[in-house]
Order: structure tokens, then C-alpha cells, then sequence
């Protein structure tokens, strides 16, 4: 019988449940580092942040002192003071926030938060500063400022660029505009279901004007009233292609000194604006592009702080490696075509011909692993020929693009015409960066991975650092003092970012919410195995059940979206319920419509498992249908798996699944009259050898393997509403 995905040679060996189900003990000793900096100073600066916090505290409508909150509050205060990094697990409920945004104020320091959601960003900016602006009593007022990537403002350049050449004309010749640049945004900004979801919701948000040119219309003039120029404050969602038509991302940018437009530029007043400020508020992308630039793209600062660290390794493997698409090469030929002089159009030709084909190898090959070294494949015969003739290439068109005039700055190129002078140096800036690129690619080390992402008729070429830690030892952990925070830290997060070798302590403060009384953890031990025949009906059946016993209000995950639309096909017939399936509707509404009919369920796979923040008895019951290990082909966890031989599993399966198992937990609790039951119809949780790794991530729930349990447990927890579970 195979190994299933995930799990080691020898891990059906299973230990017996009732010997150490209840092994691991949360009122143990939280604290898992070294101890705080002890000195004087260290101290007055703990008791100052704490004295601070217990002062907004009290002036919240229903502010409670929160002992979790003031140990963290104190440790922060102590690690700034010290120069010591934190780690710091701090569990829902704990107002983290608040928590390191007091003693980083206090601290006199400048200071970046980055944090991997918008919807965090926004909370930090509409809430959570003024609160500790208004709170402490600040001599002078609190300076802070949100900064996004170069693409989330509009560009004066390009506004000008339109104004003067027409949109018509601007949309046949920019094509798809840069669709391909990054925009250093959060992960559900590149979510079509999520921002969809998010734009109607707002208050101010109205119906988008029809048509791309009207959108472009409706852009420009937006343009001369708006003090930010972010995306974020429109009243409209445009299209991508009319806010591509008036946008650069960071890779065309030539910066405000080489830019006509400069001297208005919304990208750089805004980063002016974090230049003076005592705390920016960044991406965790935009963290991460900052770093791969050298240290341009932010002001300097003492301290950075990662919210949702457990986003931290992901990010910055994508931030610090490369990406390539065929539709770079497109957009960059279409932009070079008519600044070349006509002799070096072949040139063009070729780099087009080059993307086409790198689309055409590449396709095939989504998901999988590429150029690696010593593996005797023709496909990657071929990738690897067609990278090193276009890095060639590339350079020529370089060459070419400064025959026809471009400069790196406008000023020395056409004094006539700046905005064409412009657009070329912008031009030049992108072609520099792709050579750039394609330069790595050719050139990639022993500690790298290229691989394909995306989908066949979207795949794009990466390369990827197989470990981050050696590149944030070496650019960031050594300068810099961090704190790193999350309701969920991955275990061995310090060794997997390179904080060990650094001085760094790590806290676990738990969570306000009493847990125990609260919630219980079931798991369905006596279902079968499920690789054995019948298992996912048998999986089926437990879950209607369940959903019975809570009456509905049941947020189901899946690990996979075959086996979350199996579930809902083979139930929807049998439950009394509303059955909300993701997918039917973009996310956001699908979890309006959840919270709001009581006792509807959703059923859902892993866009779910964390952002999720339902309180209340519409939420009552969390499933989880099997243990979330990544899937086996992954081709960057394969090569984590290559480097870390025999501990692998241990290493980067595990880690990962104990991770997104307690996101997907932590959906059940989110305030402290919250309660209800998370059942894991994965036996593996009560058995396997692993377990205590994963038990240890969960909050501190009661633990059952008793269906009557959950049953009397729900009954108890829903007594008084319409319709209590029988
Ligand atoms: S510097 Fe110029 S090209 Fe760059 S974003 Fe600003 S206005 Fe646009």
C-alpha cells in the first residue's frame, strides 16, 4: 500500500490514542526562547509599554486588560530596546496589534509593519493607529503612512502620455498593457473572486463607467482631483487593462529624477510621506521587493515588524527569486517597436519569437520542476538553449533601444519631446530587467529551483531561492531588529528564515479566549484509512452527522476542490440546510450570505482555511476532511525536500500542514462568547506518530474521539436557538 502525500515511510505505524492524546499540555510553560533582555533599560521600557497599553485599554468602549496581550506588549518593548529579534505566537483574541504598535511608538524608532492582508493593512491605518494616537497623549501627533507598490498609483507620466497621444491611440499600442508586472499587493488582491467581492461591499463603491475608454476617461480626470492617486480610493473597480493603460509597476519605473512627471508623481509622494513618517505601514510583497532592490524601495528604519509571519518564508521565496512570462516579451516588443530604428526591428522579432516560444515550452510543463541540473530531459534542452539566446538577445535590444534615443534619464534624451523621451527610458528600464532576469535564470545556483507556475494557458517560468534564510541573514536579520508575530507560527520558523544566528527570543502568550470551555477538538478516529476502499463515503456520512448535530452552521475545508464538490453533491440532497459551495460566488459574498443565514454551511477548500472571521452561532462547527499536507509534487517543496534528505518530512511537510491544520481551527473561535466543535475526519490526528507536532499548533480545545460527545457538546452550546440540534 502507498505512502499517502505528505507522510513519511512508516508513519502507518500509529501510536495508540489513548496513551498520549492528551500529550501536549497548553498550560505548560509558554515561553520557549531564552529570556528577555534583563537590563534596567529593558525593563523601563516594558513597564512604559505596558503602562501605555493599560491607558488606551481604558479608554475602549468594553476595553479589558488583557494579561496576553500586555506579555507581548512588554516582550516587543524589551526587544527594541535591546536590539533583540521576537518571534511571538500570539493566539486570536490577543490584540496583537495594539500589542507591538505601543512599544514600537514608544520606542522613538522608525518603524515598517508589514503584513501579508489588505484587510490588516487597513485595520493598522482606519483603526488601530489613531486608537494609539489618540490614547497615549503624544506630545506631538503620531506620524504614520501607508505605503503600497509603484503600480497602486496612478501615473501622472502615463495621464500625460494619454492626454497628449489619445486613448484609442494608447490602447492599440500598449496591448495588454503590464499585465505581467508585479504589484508587490497582497495575495487576495490577485484574486479576482476576492476583490470582486471586496469592491461592492464598500459604501462609497458605484457602478463602474462601461467600456475601457470611458474607464481611461473616468481615470484621467480622477487623476487631477485625487490627493493620493492609490487605486484603493476610487469609487470604481476598473477594468486591469484601463488601469494598466495609466500605471507603471516598479520594473518600468525610471524613478522621479528621470521622470518629466516626477515632480507630481503620486508613487513618490507617497513614499515621501514614509520617508518622514515614525511608522509605515507596508505590504509584506513590497517588504520583500524592497529587500531584492538592495534597500531602495522603503526608507531606512531600525525595526521592522511582520504581522502574519506565518507568511513570511512564502513571500519572501517569491519576492527574492525571478519571474517570467511570455507576456513581458510581448509587451516589451510592443513598446520597443516604434523607439528602434529600423534596422534593428529583427531584433524584435526575435525577442517576440522567443517569448512565443518560451510560452509554447512552458505549457506543457505547469507544476513541474524545470532546468534541473544533471537531469536528462530535452524539454529542458531546449528552455535552457532559449534562455541563453535570448539573454543575448535581450542585451542587443538594450543596445538598440539607446541607438534610437533612450536614455536613462529623460532630460538627456529628446529635449523636444519629453514625454516620448520618457518612454523610452521607461522602455529601456523594462528591457534592462528582463535582461536582468534572464541573466539569473542562465546563471542560477545550486540554491535555487526553477520551476512552472501557474496554469498552461497562464504559466510563467520562476526561479526561486530553495531557502530564504541565507538571503535574509545576509540582507536583513544582521541590521534590523524584528519582530515577527502571528496566531500561528510554523514550527522551526526561526531556522527556516535565518533568525538562528542571530540573538532571538520566542514567546508563545496563548490566546484571552478560555478555550477549553469552549470548544472541543473531535476527531474521527474510527473512520478507515483512506486509501481503503469506501473511506470518502464513510468520510461523507460522518460529516452529514456532524452538520446534523450543529443544525447547519458549518464552515466544512477540504484539502482539495474535487473533494470539496464530491462532499457537496453527495450531501446537498440530504441536508436540510442552505449548502454554499466556493466558487459559486465570489468569496466575499459568499461569506455574507454564510454569516447571515444561520444556519447555512459552506463548503470550501484552501482559499478558506485562514481570512476567514465568522463570530457568532453561524459558525458553530469547523470540519476539516483530512490533514493538509502539500501535495508531493510541489516543485519547490520537492527541492526543500532534496536539500533536507531524510528529515524532510519533519522539515517541510510537516511544518506546513501543522500551519494550515491550526488556520483552519482557528476559524471557530473569534470572540470570547464564542463556541462549537472542530472535527478532523482524519484519523491520522489521533494515531499517527506526528501527531503531538500538530496538536501542539491547536488552540487549547478539549479533545474527544466520542461523536456523542460532540453531539451533547453542540446541544449544550446552542441551547436557546431556533432550531437547537436534536
Ligand atoms: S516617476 Fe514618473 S513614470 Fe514613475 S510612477 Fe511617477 S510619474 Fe509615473
Amino acid at each position: 500500500m502507498p505512502t499517502p502525500a505528505g507522510e513519511p515511510p512508516g508513519c502507518e505505524h500509529h501510536g495508540r490514542m489513548d496513551e498520549d492524546w492528551d500529550g501536549v499540555d497548553f498550560d505548560e510553560v509558554d515561553v520557549i526562547g531564552a529570556s528577555a533582555g534583563s537590563g534596567t533599560q529593558a525593563r523601563d521600557a516594558g513597564d512604559e509599554a505596558v503602562d501605555g497599553l493599560d491607558k488606551i485599554t481604558a479608554q475602549m468602549v468594553g476595553g479589558e486588560h488583557r494579561p496576553e496581550q500586555q506579555e507581548m506588549c512588554r516582550a516587543v518593548a524589551e526587544a527594541l530596546a535591546t536590539g533583540t529579534h521576537l518571534v511571538v505566537q500570539a493566539g486570536t483574541g490577543t490584540g496583537k496589534s495594539l500589542a507591538y504598535l505601543v512599544p514600537a511608538v514608544l520606542s522613538g524608532k522608525k518603524v515598517v509593519v508589514a503584513t501579508a492582508t489588505k484587510a490588516l493593512q487597513d485595520q493598522l491605518r482606519d483603526k488601530d493607529l489613531p486608537l494609539v494616537e489618540s490614547g497615549l497623549g503624544l506630545p506631538v501627533p503620531l506620524d504614520y503612512a501607508v505605503l503600497k507598490g509603484r503600480s497602486n498609483y496612478i501615473c501622472r507620466q502615463r495621464v500625460a502620455e494619454v492626454g497628449s497621444g489619445g486613448i484609442q491611440a494608447e490602447l492599440g499600442e500598449q496591448g495588454a498593457g503590464r499585465a505581467d508586472e508585479p504589484d508587490w499587493e497582497a495575495p487576495e488582491a490577485r484574486d479576482p473572486s476576492v476583490a470582486s467581492a471586496a469592491r461592492p461591499a464598500e459604501p462609497s463603491a458605484v457602478s463602474p463607467p462601461e467600456g475601457v475608454v470611458e474607464q481611461v476617461r473616468e481615470l484621467v480626470a480622477w487623476s487631477q482631483t485625487s490627493r493620493t492617486g492609490d487605486r484603493a480610493d476610487l469609487t470604481f473597480e476598473p477594468a486591469d487593462r484601463a488601469w494598466n493603460m495609466l500605471s507603471v509597476g516598479p520594473r518600468e519605473c525610471p524613478g522621479a529624477f528621470n521622470c518629466p512627471s516626477g515632480g507630481s508623481c503620486f508613487a513618490e509622494a507617497a513614499r515621501d510621506r514614509a520617508a518622514v513618517a515614525d511608522i509605515v505601514v507596508v505590504n509584506t510583497h513590497l517588504y520583500g521587493a524592497h529587500l531584492a532592490s538592495g534597500g531602495v524601495v522603503l526608507p531606512e528604519h531600525e525595526v521592522v515588524v511582520f504581522d502574519e509571519a506565518h507568511e513570511l518564508e512564502e513571500v519572501m521565496t517569491s519576492s527574492l527569486g525571478v519571474e517570467l512570462t511570455p507576456g513581458r516579451f510581448r509587451t516589451l516588443v510592443t513598446a520597443a517597436r516604434p523607439l528602434v530604428e529600423t534596422r534593428d526591428s529583427d531584433l524584435l522579432d526575435s525577442l517576440a519569437a522567443a517569448g512565443d516560444l518560451l510560452g509554447t515550452l512552458l505549457s506543457d510543463r505547469a507544476g513541474q520542476r524545470v532546468l534541473r541540473d544533471g537531469a536528462e530531459n530535452a524539454d529542458d534542452e531546449d528552455l535552457s538553449d532559449l534562455l541563453a539566446r535570448t539573454a543575448d538577445v535581450s542585451r542587443r535590444v538594450i543596445d538598440a533601444l539607446r541607438r534610437g534615443g533612450a536614455q536613462r534619464s529623460f532630460t538627456a534624451g529628446d529635449a523636444d519631446d519629453p514625454d516620448k523621451a520618457s518612454r523610452k527610458t521607461r522602455t529601456l528600464q523594462a528591457a534592462a530587467h528582463l535582461a536582468e532576469d534572464l541573466h539569473r535564470l542562465v546563471g542560477r545556483t545550486d540554491g535555487e529551483v526553477a520551476w512552472v507556475d501557474g496554469t498552461r494557458r497562464n504559466a510563467r517560468l520562476r526561479l526561486s531561492p530553495i531557502d530564504v534564510g541565507p538571503a535574509l541573514s545576509g540582507m536583513l536579520w544582521g541590521g534590523i531588529t524584528s519582530v515577527l508575530t502571528s496566531a500561528t507560527i510554523p514550527p522551526r520558523v526561526v531556522e527556516r528564515v535565518g533568525l538562528d544566528d542571530f540573538p532571538t527570543e520566542e514567546l508563545n502568550v496563548g490566546s484571552p479566549f478560555d478555550y477549553r470551555a469552549h470548544s472541543l477538538l473531535y476527531v474521527a478516529r474510527h473512520l478507515p484509512d483512506r486509501r481503503a476502499e469506501g473511506a470518502e463515503d464513510a468520510v461523507f456520512e460522518e460529516l452529514g452527522l456532524l452538520i446534523e448535530a450543529a443544525g447547519g452552521r458549518t464552515l466544512a475545508l477540504f484539502t482539495s476542490r474535487r473533494a470539496t464538490e464530491a462532499a457537496a453533491e453527495a450531501l446537498a440532497p440530504e441536508l436540510p440546510y442552505a449548502l454554499l459551495l466556493q466558487g459559486d460566488q465570489p468569496k466575499g459574498r459568499l461569506l455574507e450570505e454564510f454569516a447571515s443565514d444561520e444556519t447555512s454551511c459552506l463548503f470550501a477548500t484552501l482559499g478558506f482555511w485562514q481570512g476567514v472571521d465568522i463570530p457568532g452561532r453561524a459558525l458553530s462547527l469547523v470540519t476539516i476532511d483530512r490533514l493538509p499536507f502539500p501535495r508531493p509534487d510541489d516543485p519547490l517543496l520537492q527541492a526543500r525536500r532534496d536539500r533536507a534528505g531524510a528529515r524532510a518530512f519533519s522539515l517541510v511537510d510537516l511544518p506546513r500542514a501543522a500551519t494550515l491544520l491550526a488556520q483552519g481551527a482557528g476559524r471557530l473561535i473569534r470572540t470570547t462568547e464564542d463556541k462549537g466543535v472542530v472535527a478532523v475526519l482524519d484519523p491520522r490526528l489521533a494515531t499517527a506518530s506526528y501527531r503531538g507536532v500538530l496538536l501542539e499548533r491547536l488552540p487549547p480545545m478539549r479533545r474527544s474521539v466520542d461523536r456523542s460527545e460532540v453531539e451533547s457538546f453542540l446541544r449544550r452550546a446552542l441551547e436557546g436557538s431556533d432550531a437547537p440540534p436534536q
